[in-house]
């Protein structure tokens, strides 16, 4: 017989029974993450913290309210984005995620990209960074767009670090500007050969 196709529902489903990893004992709510299926951004953030695990949403605690309000100043349209996270449960007193939860989860994100094909995903911060692309630092390269296997990548800091402290804000708010002209560019292409011909 043949397998039924993938889709963000069923990813959805599955995450949330998921007994993967031992954050299934922990958490309230899994968080699969939201967001349109013919999504041009993907964001990636670390982990649901406890407004998230309360609700099973993805950024809608403090760092969720910041993040809305940066991507209203960019332009950037709520349909136009899919937000989740490197893994998919509230890890206790909001930890950073351990290697082995991040490699239990991962197919879950790597389902979710093969599905939207986003034009640029965007890394929120430090856990993403390394999960995603192995990176360490993130404050040294944020603004930057990385290019791995044929994927755009986009690197931020975390929308959590803007909480108490206005620079980084400010640093949020140039990035995701910056991004969104990113994403008109992969849009709108430069010169195609077909323009020659
Ligand atoms: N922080 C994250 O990394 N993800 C969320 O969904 C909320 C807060
Ligand atoms: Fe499953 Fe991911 Fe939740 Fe772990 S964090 S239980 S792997 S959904």
């Amino acid at each position: 017989m043949a397998k039924a196709p993938d889709s963000l529902e069923k990813i959805a489903g599955e995450v949330t029974g998921c007994p993967l990893c031992k954050l299934a004992r922990t958490r309230k709510n899994a968080v699969p993450g939201e967001g349109q299926l013919a999504a041009k951004i993907m964001f990636v953030g670390e982990a649901p913290g406890r407004s998230e695990d309360d609700k099973g949403r993805p950024f809608v605690g403090a760092a969720g309210r910041i993040l809305d309000e940066m991507l209203a100043k960019a332009g950037i349209q709520r349909s136009q984005v899919f937000i989740t996270n490197v893994v998919k449960c509230r890890p206790p007193n909001n930890r950073v995620p351990e290697d082995d939860e991040v490699a239990a989860c991962m197919p879950y994100l790597d389902r979710q990209m093969a599905l939207i094909r986003p034009r640029i995903i965007c890394i929120l911060g430090r856990t993403a960074y390394s999960s995603l692309l192995g990176g360490s630092s993130i404050t040294a390269n944020r603004g930057k767009v990385i290019e791995k296997a044929g994927q755009k990548y986009f690197l931020t800091i975390h929308p959590a670090a803007a909480i108490y402290n206005k620079s980084m804000l400010s640093l949020l708010e140039a990035d995701l500007k910056k991004l969104a002209k990113e994403v008109q560019k992969v849009e709108g292409g430069g010169a195609s050969l077909e323009d020659f011909m």
